[in-house]
């Protein structure tokens, strides 16, 4: 042992005071900067780093002394010749003492100008796992020695192990924030229940179904929070304590007792007794989209029948053997059956739209089309064939831009809004078209108003989606609830919006907004996609 190592206790109580400090620290970044500050120290060398095998990653190099990160990176690729396991026992020296590596290893410091003349190696291994490498350099005459080497073997012991801990503690802490990520953006809501059936936890969506805060929950006995009742308002029992997954649908209360969403609850016990974790879901679209899809095949059954019984009684009328029917009746049922078939056909052929539009199969073919010339002309023809109502038009401004359209779909569209006029307006009123155009957002903007009902408030939104009808005297009225659902898609595919402004009893007003084109714009197809009915 030469004069200028360190006594074996000094060595010993420096180990010590080390895993002291070590202990303390569970921060990857401060436990790497101990350990190789400290080893530097230890072996009177220059220069180090560490370099660790992060997961799914190969050898990085993550501190350094003496040296810069980057220049250290220059060491990287050699290092992943280092093996996954310790080797057992063989004759060949393990890879940190074979020359060949180090002078590998001495030979990149040389490209990189670092005046390094000595190097040891030593790997950071727990368990037989190798999980990161400590390489310290020398720039003078002096090799590290046999003794240096042992010392530095003790003290890589201390440090793998401080350094796994704190790779695990940055794991669990990254997947913690991960999980909070995952709990805060989930759409539906979660609680974590404790042992004692108490609330620990809750997240933002379970605070926003439940009407609870995230932090007043805390504590609270689960089934204040998670407060279900049936259709006819009676209270469903806490889940008792269970070894299996237990499931309940019903109204959630909120916590000012008001009935809030149908939701289902899945409680999944957490092992060897922790509690359980529910998982709420928003059952309340679902429901309202299967509560109209049967009123869509009840009321689809009666519009197809219906049709299709006059249709029958009259072709059968007709071909009674027993009655000679004169020509004017022959011609009236004539043309009762031809009505009645082309009501049928527009019905089929709107199932068939929606269909289509549901498989994405819908094009649009857009060409520039002057609304102020052609509006006129679609409201002329659609007045002639509805002596019902009173039409009138007006165009507000001196010049409009075109718009990119497929007239056969826009029609489509405005036929829509009038039909509706003149299903839900009674007889003898007035049915206004205008056409604006907004400047500023660069839109034409074209209205239908009636003197109809009109449509409440809260059903506004509701009556684009598909199947949605209005309860009440709408819901007496013929059709499948598929006119304004399909006007919206082909609006929105057009760049556009459609909405509804209405105060009770004062009519509705529907607007369409499209966007305004360039006059030279050129001609071409885009597809429809299906409205998302579930936001
Ligand atoms: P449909 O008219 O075939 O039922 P729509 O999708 O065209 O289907 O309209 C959906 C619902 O919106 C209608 O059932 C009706 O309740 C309501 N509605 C639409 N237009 C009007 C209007 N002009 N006045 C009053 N209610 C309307």
């Amino acid at each position: 042992m030469s004069g200028t190592e360190l006594a074996p206790f000094g060595a010993h109580e420096y180990l010590l005071a080390l895993s002291r400090a070590l202990s303390r620290n569970l921060d990857l970044g401060t436990v790497l900067h101990i350990v190789l500050e400290e080893a530097i120290v230890l072996l009177q060398a220059d220069a180090g780093f560490v370099a660790l095998r992060l997961p799914r990653t190969n050898m990085r190099v993550v501190a350094t002394t003496g040296l810069p990160l980057e220049t250290a990176r220059a060491f990287e690729p050699l290092l992943n010749s280092i093996p996954q396991h310790s080797e057992t026992a063989d004759d060949t020296p393990p890879w940190w003492k074979q020359p060949a590596l180090q002078r590998a290893l001495l030979r990149v410091a040389r490209r990189q100008h670092l005046p390094f003349t000595h190097i040891i190696a030593m790997p950071l291994e727990v368990d037989g796992d190798i999980i990161g490498a400590l390489i310290a350099f020398r720039s003078s005459e002096r090799a590290f020695t046999r003794y240096e080497e042992r010392l530095l073997s003790g003290f890589a012991d201390q440090a793998s192990i401080a350094i796994r801990n704190a790779m695990l503690v940055r794991q669990l802490v990254q997947e913690r924030e991960r999980l909070a990520a995952v709990l805060a953006n989930s759409a539906d809501g979660v609680a974590l229940i404790n042992a004692e059936r108490r609330i620990e936890l809750i997240n933002p969506a379970l605070a926003r179904l439940s009407g609870w805060n995230l932090d007043d929950v805390v504590g609270q006995p689960f089934e204040h929070v998670l407060r279900l009742e049936n259709e006819a308002g009676v209270r469903l029992p806490a889940p008792a304590p269970h070894r299996d997954l237990v499931r309940q649908e019903g109204y959630l209360i909120r916590r000012n007792g008001t009935r809030g969403p149908y939701v289902s609850v899945v409680y999944t016990p957490l092992a060897q007794g922790r509690g359980m974790v529910a998982s709420v879901h928003d059952l309340s679209e679902r429901r309202a989209l299967e509560a109209s899809q049967r009123a869509f095949i009840a009321g689809i059954s009666h519009e197809l029948k219906t049709p299709l019984a006059i249709i029958i009684g009259y072709a059968e009328t007709l071909l009674r053997d027993d009655v000679q029917w004169d020509e004017a009746t022959w011609r009236e049922g004539l043309h009762v059956i031809l009505d009645e078939a082309q009501h049928l056909t527009r019905l089929v052929d709107n199932l068939l739209d929606a269909a289509r539009l549901e498989a994405g199969g819908l094009q649009l073919r857009l060409e520039p089309v002057q609304l102020d010339e052609w509006l006129p002309r679609v409201l002329s023809e659609f007045a002639r064939a509805h002596p019902s109502h009173h039409f009138d038009i007006a165009l507000d401004g001196a010049a409009f831009p075109p718009v990119m359209a497929d007239t056969g779909r826009l029609r489509q569209v405005v036929h829509n809004l009038l039909s509706n006029a003149v299903k839900y307006a009674p007889a003898d009123t007035r049915v206004s078209l205008r056409l604006t155009y907004d400047d500023a957002r660069g839109e034409l903007i074209f209205c239908v108003s009636d003197e109809g009902p009109g449509i409440p408030l809260e059903e506004q939104e509701r009556i684009f989606r598909r199947f949605h009808r209005v309860e009440g005297e709408a819901s007496r009225t013929e059709g499948a609830g598929l006119g304004l659902y399909m006007a919206r898609a082909i609006v929105e595919a057009h760049g556009g919006r459609i909405w509804v402004e209405s105060e009770p009893n004062q009519g509705a007003t529907f607007c369409v907004a499209l966007p305004a084109a360039d006059d030279n714009a050129p001609k071409r197809t885009i597809r429809i996609r299906p409205i998302d009915t579930t936001e």
